[in-house]
């Protein structure tokens, strides 16, 4: 469903992916891993063209991405993200702030767009906070509502890059269980994450980074159990 080969990319001087393979199944659950500025954010923006490349193929559900600015919007439609500080409109409501994009990008009337938009947030939970605005939320509350407002989109891929790195600890377990329904019901997910426990539960696959190269990629077992290179090894020596 993704298929990335030979990728490229250079902010100015500097390489930040370099000439990189990676591919993603339907359905699979990929956890990547790795050292700060190990290129993670830049690989994942990669797939929804938030980053262009310069080199290699980037395939999205079989469209290959260039500057045409209708395939960026084909892929965009297919692929929902969540990120470390999760962007939601200050001046609308919880609810104003998922069933917004549903008119606007898929053109559905008020009420069924805020059907869909209830729909998802009683998934992660959180209904009852649909009148409120982001700031009367809690971090674990926000990132929440902005995992509905993308899966109200009905996105066939997730990305998350840190969902959970910005958030109190005692409100990371919320996001994480989100995030383990999510996979239990089959959405096929990329995942930037440092939560090693969640990574051994819902990752088929692990995939560790660094200097803008994918190092090792196994699955959880063989990942933890047997690390194949010393770097990945210093690197579970930190955050295990
Ligand atoms: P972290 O774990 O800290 O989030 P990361 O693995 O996600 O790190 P990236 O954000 O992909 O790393 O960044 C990889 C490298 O590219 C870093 O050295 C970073 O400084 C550089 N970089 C990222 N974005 C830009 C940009 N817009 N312009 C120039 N350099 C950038
Ligand atoms: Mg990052």
């Amino acid at each position: 469903i993704i298929a990335m080969n030979g990728v490229s990319k250079w902010f100015g001087d500097f390489q930040v992916l370099k000439n990189l393979d990676f591919s993603v199944d339907p359905g699979e659950r990929v956890i990547l891993c790795g050292p700060s500025g190990s290129g993670k954010s830049t690989l994942i923006r990669l797939i929804n063209r938030l980053e262009e490349h310069q080199e290699g193929t980037i395939a999205v559900n079989g469209i290959e991405l260039d500057d045409d600015p209708h395939k960026i919007e084909q892929v965009r439609a297919d692929v929902g993200m969540v990120f470390q500080h999760f962007n939601l409109f200050p001046h609308l409501t919880v609810l104003e702030n998922c069933s917004i994009p549903l008119r606007l990008v898929q053109k559905k009337s008020a009420r069924e767009a805020e059907e869909l938009a209830m729909k998802y947030l009683s998934r992660v939970r959180i209904p009852d906070q649909a009148g409120k605005y982001p700031g009367q939320l809690s971090g674990g509350q926000k990132q929440r509502v902005a995992i509905a407002r993308s899966l109200s989109m009905c996105p066939r891929i997730m990305l998350f890059d840190e969902p959970t790195s910005a958030l109190d600890p005692e409100m990371v377990k919320e996001v994480l269980d989100t995030m383990v329904e999510l996979a239990r019901d089959g959405m096929t997910m990329v995942c930037v994450t440092h939560e090693m426990g969640f990574a051994k539960e819902v990752g088929d696959r692990i995939v560790f980074m660094d200097c803008g190269q994918i190092i090792e990629s196994a699955p959880p077992a063989e990942f933890f159990g047997a690390p194949r290179t010393d770097r990945a090894r210093e690197f579970l020596g930190q955050v295990l």
